[in-house]
């Protein structure tokens, strides 16, 4: 007996934002959708710093895939937690993990990118890269667990395992090195008050001559200052060449003692794409054509951090962003449910919502692409109406503004207490 049904079969890989927008899309078609990703949580990424520091709950950065598919009643959707493990494009058949192997009629790839050490010594082993929930979560309890053992014994304060060195100045690193400075300075300076904050140092270390170098020489310059101003040592024109439990040796020959180092500095499409047979671009990802197919299968779309999709208007390839990612997945769920209703695709366009990134509380930037650019509170607002809009739900836009107001009148951060038993927090 066959395991298919005689409609079309759309297999869409990932649950992210580019994932979900294509499923959510095809809610109308005359087609089953299979839905794939190795968790059965959505990850709401833009948000992970605040979870890593103690802002937000778990339930606020991860959202049930089942629950965000069937939240329109949509029943022509299977969701399986499962890993992705070879892709056929030929065969047109997906493997995955303890499951058959799926075939498709029309795929859809959204699998994302995944963190890159750059072959840096110890960094696989020994630091902590932001990019998932279990990451966010682990970095939390991995410094609460710091500050707790340094209460204990201060002698630990003078190792520096207080002392936190975040790698690569764009939105992640700026990101994550702004909230735990605003965490040291208000929440651990109070809950810790023997602790003296000169010795709880956060290092914030860039390649490249200044942070935020995707942005405009103004935000750069305002990102630096705003940094500055929350006690972040800002060091430029410097890589870490190699990472061990409590020391970060830079290219330089400086020694920082440092007991946490967060990776923030490097994405690449996800690994399976080199086993795909294709081209790829830049940071190992697909490109595509003006209607997201992959060159040579008319069928198979990628979308989101994993494509290089080039902007029709500006011709250059879009920056691997949220609204990117849902903009996208979204066109091809509707391009698809078009194919199968016997109509015309039409080439996607993007709109563009800016580039944009926070640095701490009332310091954000925002550049859109013709060169536009805000700063400071204005920028942090605009930040917010973006971000509501990428998350999945009515339900989820009402708690997070309830989660950032609450967090914004009373400067607390709940989330940071600890689970250390249950979580491993090893380096
Ligand atoms: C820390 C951080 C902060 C960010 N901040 C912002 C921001 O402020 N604003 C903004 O617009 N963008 C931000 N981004 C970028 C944005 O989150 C991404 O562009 C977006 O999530 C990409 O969506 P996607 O669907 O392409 O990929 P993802 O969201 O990465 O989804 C890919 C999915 O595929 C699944 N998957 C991967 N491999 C497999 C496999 N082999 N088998 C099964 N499943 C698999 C994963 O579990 C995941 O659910 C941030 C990213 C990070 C990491």
């Amino acid at each position: 007996m066959s395991d298919r049904s005689d409609r079309p079969r759309v297999v869409v890989l990932g649950g992210g934002f580019a994932g979900l927008g294509a499923a959510q899309k095809l809610a109308k078609a005359d087609a089953d959708v299979v839905l794939v990703d190795r968790h059965d949580y959505h990850t709401f990424q833009p948000l992970l710093y605040q979870l890593a520091t103690g802002l937000l709950e778990p339930s606020a950065v991860g959202h049930s895939i089942r629950d965000l598919v069937h939240h329109d009643h949509q029943d022509n959707v299977t969701v399986h937690k499962t890993q992705v493990t070879a892709i056929d494009l030929d065969a047109r058949e997906v493997t995955l993990e303890g499951m058959a192997p799926l075939t498709f009629d029309f795929l859809v790839l959204g699998l994302g990118a995944e963190v890159t050490f750059f072959g840096t010594e110890g960094a696989p082993e020994h630091a902590f890269p932001m990019y998932t929930l279990p990451d966010a979560i682990r970095l939390k309890e991995h410094v609460l667990g710091k500050w707790e053992a340094a209460d204990k014994d201060p002698g630990l304060i003078e190792d520096g395992a207080l002392n936190i060195v975040v790698v690569g100045g764009g939105p992640t690193g700026v990101e994550s090195a702004g909230a735990i400075a605003e965490l040291y300075r208000a929440d651990f300076a109070r809950d810790y008050p023997a602790i003296p904050q000169e010795k709880a140092r956060v290092v914030l270390v860039e390649a490249g001559p200044d942070v935020f170098g995707m942005f405009k020489p103004n935000l750069r310059t305002y990102a630096r200052e705003a940094l500055e101003k929350r006690t972040v040592e800002v060091v430029t024109g410097a890589r870490v060449a190699s990472v061990a439990p409590t020391r970060v040796m830079l290219k330089s020959g400086e020694e920082i003692s440092a007991h946490t180092l967060v990776w923030g500095a490097g994405l690449q499409g996800n690994q399976l794409v080199q086993s795909l047979g294709l081209e790829l671009e830049r940071g190992n990802r697909i490109g595509v054509g003006p209607d997201l197919t992959v060159v040579g299968h008319p069928d198979v779309y990628a979308v989101g951090d994993i494509a290089a999709i080039t902007d029709a208007k500006t011709e250059q390839v879009l920056p691997q962003l949220g609204s990117v990612a849902l903009q996208s997945g979204e066109h091809v769920g509707e391009t698809i449910a078009r194919r199968i209703a016997g109509k015309e695709p039409k080439p996607f366009k993007y709109r563009d919502k800016g580039t944009m990134a926070m640095i701490g509380r009332g310091a954000a930037v925002v550049q859109m692409l013709g060169g536009k650019t805000m700063k400071g509170m204005k920028a942090q607002a605009a930040w917010g109406v973006v971000h509501l809009a990428l998350l999945p739900t009515n339900e989820d836009r009402a708690k997070a503004i309830v989660d950032w107001a609450g967090a914004g009148l009373t400067h607390q951060r709940t989330g940071r207490i600890s689970y250390e038993s249950e979580v491993n927090t090893s380096r």
